[in-house]
């Protein structure tokens, strides 16, 4: 008698909801913005990486709307064949301009471009040095690359030329990887140490600019900026679907990276372009970034009063320590996280539990924005006292 060959699936979720692991998604409705509709109810949100309030921009809107009706609602084809537009190099150029690299590519998505860069650039004869904390995608390609990989722990510099001086000479490339903001803490990587140990031991270093691009450094070129590595041999990936509100990914470098990658990153080759709509909102944002810092400032402010706010009157809270506008603070259990997330709904604060896998310790995340006003966060800092 043959057995149901699906019924594992069944017996996995079960497993899933006993560990409070379940997860499932909630509706938002209308604009996106620094409060949402959801499930039906207006709520605070503090859920988005939409930092500068650019996803419901209206300048954003229309450079999307008149791409479509120009070009079409989709690309029809991959970059290589019939999806290439003017439109796409333009994009390219003006993230190259933000970076201050020779040029840049643009992928479907910040998880496509890390899976197609890294398993271009290394294979089986090679070393990846991973940070603990990288996101999935980071940790995807570097399977998917086949390259022997080494993790380290959390920021730990020491750690990280501990393990190159025993084995960097076992390899023919090297790649360190790294999240710039890593997302689920909002900590910034050790760049500068991280630039001087990749050039002591000849390796190449891949940061993940996905919660810094529009956020950090003066003119939102991300943390490069920040700790003034700008121009460095550095491989930059990130996303136009946070800060820049659109949809998408890139990798910003030198010429011949771009250019071999055009010839070598299975995920921007066989894959359809980007639409004229995500290539054209994300055209604008950039501009916005570079010509609005006041958007920036403002976030910073937010982010300043939030934790001001935190510090003085919730000092019980266990916050992760923070360069970003991701804060988040501890919680003993995913049970317990799941409890404070619903409690902050109901309070009229959307701000989501985060839970193992995707983190070592079950957490409630918030996302600051420029748009929140000292009302939002005044609210927010009410609802976690009322935890
Ligand atoms: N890298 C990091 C650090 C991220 O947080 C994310 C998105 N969660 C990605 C890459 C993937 O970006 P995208 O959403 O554009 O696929």
């Amino acid at each position: 008698m043959p057995t149901d060959p699906y019924a594992w699936i069944e017996e996995s979720l079960a497993t899933i909801h006993r560990a409070d692991w379940y997860r499932s998604v909630q509706t938002i409705n209308g604009l996106p913005g620094a409060t949402v509709f959801l499930e039906g109810r207006e709520v605070i949100n503090f859920a988005s990486n939409d930092y500068l309030g650019l996803a419901g921009d209206q300048r954003l809107i229309a450079a999307a709307t008149i791409a479509t009706e120009e070009f079409g609602a989709g690309a029809t084809g991959s970059r290589l064949l019939s999806g290439h537009r003017e439109l796409h190099r333009d994009l390219e150029r003006a993230i190259a301009l933000l970076k201050q690299t020779q040029d840049a590519l643009v992928f479907s998505s910040g998880y496509l471009a890390n899976l197609g860069a890294i398993s271009a650039i290394v294979g089986k004869r090679d070393l990846i040095l991973s940070d603990q904390y990288n996101h999935c995608s980071l940790k995807n390609g570097a399977i998917l690359s086949g390259a022997t990989i080494i993790e380290y722990p959390h920021c730990d510099v020491e750690a990280l030329r501990t393990k190159l001086s025993q084995q960097r000479q076992n390899y023919r490339r090297c790649l360190i990887i790294t999240d710039s903001v890593f997302s689920m803490d909002g900590d910034l990587c050790p760049l500068p140490a991280l630039l001087e140990i990749a050039d002591e031991f000849s390796c190449m270093l891949l940061i993940d600019e996905a919660h810094a691009t529009g956020v950090l450094g003066n003119t939102g070129a991300g943390c490069v900026e920040h700790f003034g590595c700008r121009g460095s041999q550095l491989i930059q990936i990130g996303t136009l679907s946070k800060a820049l509100g659109s949809l998408g990914g890139y990798l910003a470098g030198s010429k011949n990276l771009i250019d071999f990658l055009r010839n070598r990153a299975p995920t921007w080759i066989y894959t359809t372009a980007l639409s004229p709509a995500d290539v054209a909102a994300a055209l604008t944002a950039i501009k916005i970034v570079q010509q609005e810092p006041q958007r920036r400032i403002q976030l910073w402010q937010n982010v300043v009063q939030l934790k001001q706010m935190i510090q003085q009157q919730l000092p019980e809270l266990k916050l992760l320590p923070s360069s970003s506008p991701i804060l988040c603070f501890e919680l003993s259990s995913a049970a317990d996280a799941l409890k404070a997330a619903q409690h902050l709904k109901s309070s009229g604060i959307f701000a989501p539990a985060i839970r193992p896998p995707t983190v070592p310790t079950s957490r409630i995340r918030i996302s600051i924005m420029a748009t929140h006003n000292l009302t939002h966060i005044e609210k927010l800092v009410e609802a976690l006292s009322s935890m």
